[in-house]
């Protein structure tokens, strides 16, 4: 399975604080890339001919618009796509937001809000709307992306808020995953798992439309689920690896070809055979890799007994 898509997670920093964060990030504390940081990542994403959308994520990215254009502007040697993911912060410019817009809406595959009762305390949501308006006119794709609790605001709430505009945009609702500032935000209690593995079988969330991870540090990770960096599934460093060879070493991983290819089954009847409980009721089955890898208990378990070799 090749990845088409890339994520660079551009900057750490957020003009938001909101409370499910995967990352706790928030107001200007982490790291950005650089310019030549950027064009190492660039130089490598040419070289992977299978990439063709590159999406832009944080933190905020739009905090950093002129990066933002340099990513665009770059001479990738073929076409390539854009998505970027945003609170929508810009949007109360609404000149300078159709001004970006405009130069690039044909590079632009699709504009994702996140926006949500998390949001709402940092981000007006009449600022994501200007957007879509633009956005509409200019017949360039937007959603909005909620995540939500139990007892607590619904998507159905959100799109009310959003009107007539429901019209004009996608809406994709997902359960807040327990990971990050989530955690400690909220009792487990108020998380909604929807996910349940008597019933369900548990596979990889990231297996359609494959996305490999770049972060400001320049760190490698083998898909973009809000639990990745919270993980030990590091693959590699661009300012050591060529990420054409990160992502073919990923395709001969035991571990990450088996949660790819068959999902958690293997690994579960391993820990189950094994008489190790782990969680049943999921909010999302990227909770499974964050209970795995959180360290490297599950990795030592499994050299342990031989896993790979018995099989
Ligand atoms: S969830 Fe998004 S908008 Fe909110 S603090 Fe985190 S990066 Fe910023
Ligand atoms: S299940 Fe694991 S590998 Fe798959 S998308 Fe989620 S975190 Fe990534």
């Amino acid at each position: 399975m090749e990845y088409n898509s890339c994520g660079i997670l551009l900057t750490e920093n957020c003009n938001a604080k909101c409370k499910m964060c995967c990352d706790s990030r928030g107001r200007v504390i982490g790291k950005t890339l650089s310019k030549e940081e950027l064009k190492l990542i660039l130089d490598n994403i040419k070289e992977c001919e299978t990439i063709d959308v590159v999406g832009i994520t944080g933190g905020e990215p739009m905090l950093y618009p002129e990066l933002i254009e340099y990513i665009f502007n770059y001479d990738y040697g073929r076409n390539v796509g854009f998505t970027i993911k945003t609170n929508g912060f810009w949007g109360s410019d609404k000149d300078k937001a159709k001004k970006f817009i405009s130069r690039y809406k044909t590079k632009l595959k699709n504009l994702s809000f996140s926006y949500d009762e998390f949001h709402s305390e940092f981000i007006q949501l009449k600022n994501i709307l200007n957007i879509i308006e633009i956005a509409d006119d200019l017949e360039v794709n937007t959603e909005i992306v909620g995540c939500f609790l139990q007892n607590s605001v619904s998507p159905g709430d959100i799109i009310n808020q959003l009107g007539n505009y429901a019209y004009k945009t996608n809406f994709a609702y997902q359960p807040t995953i327990r990971t990050g500032a989530a955690k400690t935000s909220f009792k487990n209690s108020q998380f909604l798992k929807i996910f349940d593995l008597t019933k369900h079988e548990p596979k990889c969330a990231g297996v359609i439309g494959k996305t490999i991870l770049i972060n400001p540090r320049l760190e490698i990770y083998p898909c973009c689920s809000q639990v990745i960096e919270n993980t030990i599934l590091l693959m590699g460093n661009l300012a050591e690896n060529r990420l054409i060879d990160v992502m073919d070493n990923i395709k001969y991983n035991k571990v990450l070809y088996t949660i790819f290819t068959q999902g958690f089954t293997p690994f579960l009847k391993f820990l189950h055979n094994n008489n190790i409980e782990y969680p049943l009721k999921l909010t999302s089955t990227c909770e499974l890799c964050e209970f795995l890898f959180c360290d490297d208990w599950f990795l030592k378990l499994l050299k342990e007994k031989n896993y790979f070799e018995n099989i």
